[in-house]
């Protein structure tokens, strides 16, 4: 638990068993102001380099990384209260998976784009990728290792300072995250981490950064996108999700049901990407449905520090259990049977039993509104088309699953779900790994996190054009002043033989493509 001790200063706190952590500050306005102007500073010396030696100098983090992989998972179990192995799987890998690719291939990612130019056969253009200067990183509390590591290793390889505000849930993992930076003898002035509320994202904002990387919920998203358009603050927004998983007749019933428990439990259903409801064609409705739960009854709940001693750790944030206990009571109370867990919470500390719903329609809360806790609602849907209009009925739009053995099939349906990024046969993955773009349509967000094109949008892609031969120009271009009958003439000559309907335009259209 997390609460304000006066204006100064936040608790950290352990939601296993709520125990105090630490006493951190709060960052006021000026002291953000002043940490932009440090960074800001160091930023230009950065951004002085070649992309081969920040991306040395960025990789000297891999060693640092890997040596203090089980002190970190201890850090982000501790305050965020998943397992162990998860804060490792979670976030500590992927972070490390993320520096390697990029580490390799930002040279590449990022090196000058020739333009196939249509027309201007005799200029040539091209792009150059260019820092954009301190990148602010407004991160939640679900994944507070990973989400600043990756966003932050992304914007330095870009050539760009970095200001992370990490959730006052679980700020320490970012706090590690800049320890691990310094023992890389990255320049410690580059990467600052201020800490404190709502009001020091905002401050961060109004210092106005040259690019904010915002990862959270759906209303803070739509505050911060009107600060950064009053500011013109390029953003990126990754906000929530409500993942369907389509399950059609012939799905490998054994490996889905594993794959349904796992999508929706890990993390304890705190992941975006977490399988937020379940719609399957009538032949494996109830197979799968009475799988899945036996699966979930043998889940173990429980402390998340033994290491390999619970499957489920606690709900991070107290406002995610009563969200999910509503969402469960209103669907229970609406017809929706209860097949496993449905409890409140359990013990001492925050935990939920994760909870299986049966028998759920779309009158039901829990089958529209993001519940980012332990809870899998199945509903029985006549055939493929109504699984994807039902997917589709959603205002988020940011993960999504199909499971088929009919591969061809599953495609199909695929293209046709309105989200970001969709999984066949398989879950979660495509949130965390680095060449896969992460990023939602609706209310999801815009942008994406990782992948080439993330990289790219933390830069400005600056377009140069230039002669392609070298020797004299004419003094004068044809479409140049003054403008007379002649010229008008030459311009419709001119449309007609590169547009026109003809047999020598359409040539003429043919040698120049
Ligand atoms: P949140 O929106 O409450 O907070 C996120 C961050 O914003 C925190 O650091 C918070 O202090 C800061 N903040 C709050 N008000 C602000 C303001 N006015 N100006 C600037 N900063 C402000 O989100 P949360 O509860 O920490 O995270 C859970 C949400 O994050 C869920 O909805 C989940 O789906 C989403 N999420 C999305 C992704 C993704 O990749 N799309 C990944 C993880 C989590």
């Amino acid at each position: 638990m997390s609460a304000i001790q006066d204006q100064t200063q936040f608790e950290v706190r352990n939601p296993a068993n709520g125990e105090l952590i630490e006493v951190l500050p709060v960052h006021s306005r000026e002291e953000v102001h002043a940490v932009m102007q440090r960074v800001r500073a160091a930023q230009k010396r950065w951004a002085r380099l070649a992309i081969e030696d920040r991306a040395a100098a960025v990789g000297r983090l891999r060693e640092v990384l890997v040596r203090r992989a089980p002190e970190l998972a201890e850090t982000v179990s501790r305050e965020n209260g998943k397992p162990r192995q998860e804060a490792l799987l979670h976030d500590v890998g992927p972070s490390l998976a993320v520096l390697e690719y990029f580490v390799h291939e930002a040279s590449r990612i990022l090196a000058p784009e020739r333009i196939h130019l249509a027309l201007l056969k005799h200029r040539k253009s091209y792009l150059v990728y260019q820092p954009k200067g301190v990148v602010a990183v407004i991160s939640p509390w679900n994944f507070p290792f990973f989400l600043p590591a990756s966003d932050t290793i992304l914007a330095l390889l870009a050539g760009n300072g970095v200001i992370i505000k990490p959730s006052e849930v679980c700020p320490r993992s970012a706090l590690a995250v800049k320890s691990c930076l310094d023992e890389a003898e990255i320049d410690p002035e580059l990467v600052q981490v201020v800490t404190g509320l709502g009001e020091t994202g905002a401050a961060l904002i109004e210092a106005a950064p040259d690019h904010l990387v915002f990862t959270g919920s759906v209303a803070t998203g739509r505050r911060i996108g009107v600060a950064c358009a009053e500011r013109f603050i390029p953003c990126t927004l990754e906000l929530g999700g409500k993942a369907p998983a389509v399950v059609l007749d012939d799905a490998d019933l054994e490996r889905t049901a594993h794959a349904l428990v796992w999508g929706g439990f890990a993390n304890a259903g705190q992941i975006c990407a977490s399988v937020e409801r379940v719609y399957c064609t009538p032949g494996i409705y109830e197979p799968l449905l009475s799988r899945v739960a036996e699966l979930t009854r043998a889940l173990k709940i429980g402390s998340a520090s033994g290491a390999g001693s619970a499957d489920i750790g606690a709900i991070t944030f107290p406002r995610q259990v009563e969200i999910t206990t509503s969402l469960v009571e209103d669907a229970r109370q609406k017809g929706a049977r209860v097949l496993a867990g449905g409890t409140g919470p359990e013990g001492r500390g925050r935990f939920l039993a994760p909870t299986v719903l049966g028998d759920c329609h779309h009158e039901m809360r829990v089958m529209k509104e993001e519940a980012f806790g332990p809870v899998v609602p199945f509903m029985k849907v006549a055939d493929a088309d109504e699984a994807v209009s039902r997917a589709n009925e959603s205002h988020l739009g940011l993960g999504a699953y199909v499971f088929a053995s009919d591969l061809e099939a599953a495609r199909r349906i695929a293209e046709r779900i309105e989200v970001g990024s969709v999984m066949i046969n398989d879950v979660i993955l495509h949130g965390g790994l680095p060449e896969m773009p992460w990023g939602g349509i609706k209310q999801s967000g815009h942008g994406v996190a990782r992948s080439d094109r993330a990289l790219k949008e933390l830069c400005h892609a600056r377009h140069i054009n230039e002669p392609r031969l070298p020797g004299p120009l004419p003094k004068r271009e044809p479409h140049w002043f003054p403008y007379t009958e002649k010229s008008e003439r030459r311009i419709l000559k001119f449309l007609k033989t590169f547009f026109g309907g003809s047999a020598p335009a359409r040539l003429a259209r043919w040698l120049l493509s």
